[in-house]
Formats: C-alpha cells, structure tokens, sequence
C-alpha cells in the first residue's frame, strides 16, 4: 500500500525505548530468582517453553508490586530510542494517529506515551491487577498482547480513522501484524532480527527513530515537515 497513511503505531521494548521493559523488574529481584527467571527466558527463546506459559510464571515470580512499574516506566523515558519524540511530533503534525502496541505491561508503556504525547486511548499492553496494599495479585489474561498473534487483534481492531496503518516493530510478535497493517517496517536500531528483516516491507537499520519516515510519508508530507523549522534536519 502507498502513502499517505492515516496512522502509525509502534511497539514499545526496543522499538520506542532501548530497554525490555520486563527485564527491569530483575533488578528488584534476588540473585535466585534472577537465575530462575533468566532459566524461563532462556527456554522460551529456545522454544523449550511456550511463550505464553513463560509470560505467566516470570510474572507469578518476579510478583511486581504497583510503585516498581513506575520506576520502570520512568527507566522507559530514560532510554528513548534517539529522535523518538521529534518523530511522533511530525507524525502528529502531519495529522496522523499515533499508537503504541505492546506485549510488556500497561503502566510502564503509559509513561513512555505521556512523555511522547500519545493519547492513551491508542496505547495496548497488559494490565496487571494489585492488592489495595499495592502487591501484586494477577495479570489481565483478557488481553491478547501476552501471547503470540496477540497484536493483530489490536491492529484489527483500531478505529476505521487509523486505517490504513504504519506498524513499527523489532520483534516477531511486530511482525505478526504484517498482513493486517497498510505498511509493516522493521526497525533494527536497537536489536536487528534476521527474521524481521526479512519479513518487513522495510527495514531500518539507523538507531535514530527518524529512519522510518522515508517509508511512512508520502511526497506532499515530505515536503510540508521541510518547510517547517522543527522538522527540517530530520532524514526525509
Ligand atoms: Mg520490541
């Protein structure tokens, strides 16, 4: 599909931030459990484990309480991907929507698009459930964004305003969107999969976030952020 494009979402973990969002909450825990953890996601990367039972028992385990995920989301700002905000604010300035699609956990991701102006509204991830006393109790097994093919519903499912789509991703779950979206573009800044590589329309390999509006804007767009001073170094 050809530009112009309605909307652009992106996935967050090393897409619009270079850290994986769950592999902070290790920080908080002891060196045991921290071995244990890294022992599941070893097995799920291996494909020892499926991904979906790994989402579940690194939870149930690392047991997150409600004060950790601001910190993380906090570590999220602190990692912005370069030029990751200037390019959702020529996004936005051209009219288009702005999201963001997740696997990692809602509070955390709803910091990064607050510091990015993204409406929350547009923003997916998985919400987890607290005690009053702020201790963890359970996740949402209602969102799909846990489990593999969880973001093609969500894509699905945007509203007919966001259509035709731009999604952004590193990942295997990012590509899973591809068939779904107007346009899928793999972004190799942070980590570069061979398999999204090869699966993506495009695929960027800068670690500015800027590198993906050659392929999102067409020729009118282009030419409207030159003409305006905020967005004239960027590489279009
Ligand atoms: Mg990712």
């Amino acid at each position: 599909m050809v530009p112009p494009f309605a909307a652009v979402y992106f996935d967050c973990d090393s897409t619009l931030s270079s850290i994986e969002g769950i592999d902070e909450l290790l920080q908080f825990a002891d060196p045991d459990l921290q071995k244990d953890v890294a022992e599941l996601t070893r097995q799920a990367m291996n494909g020892t484990l499926p991904l979906a039972e790994v989402y579940e028992s690194r939870l149930g385990k690392l047991a997150p309480r409600r004060e950790q995920l601001d910190l993380v989301g906090a570590h999220y700002v602190q990692n912005l991907v370069p030029d990751a905000l200037v390019t959702v604010q020529a996004l936005q300035f051209l009219g288009k929507h702005v999201g963001i699609v997740s696997g990692g956990l809602l509070v955390p991701v709803q910091h990064i698009a607050r510091h990015l102006g993204v409406p929350l509204d547009c923003v997916h991830a998985v919400p987890l459930l607290f005690e009053v006393d702020g201790t963890y109790r359970d996740f949402d097994h209602d969102s799909p964004l846990w489990k593999n093919g969880g973001k093609v519903p969500v894509v699905r499912g945007a509203p007919s305003t966001h259509q035709p789509m731009v999604f952004v991703g590193d990942g295997i779950t990012d590509l899973e969107t591809k068939e779904h979206v107007g346009r899928f573009i793999g972004f190799g800044g942070v980590v570069a999969r061979d398999a999204v590589r090869a699966g993506a329309d495009h695929f960027v390999e800068t670690s500015s976030l800027a590198g993906i509006l050659a392929f999102v804007l067409s020729e009118p767009e282009r030419i409207a952020l030159q003409n305006d001073a905020r967005f004239r170094s960027l590489p279009i």
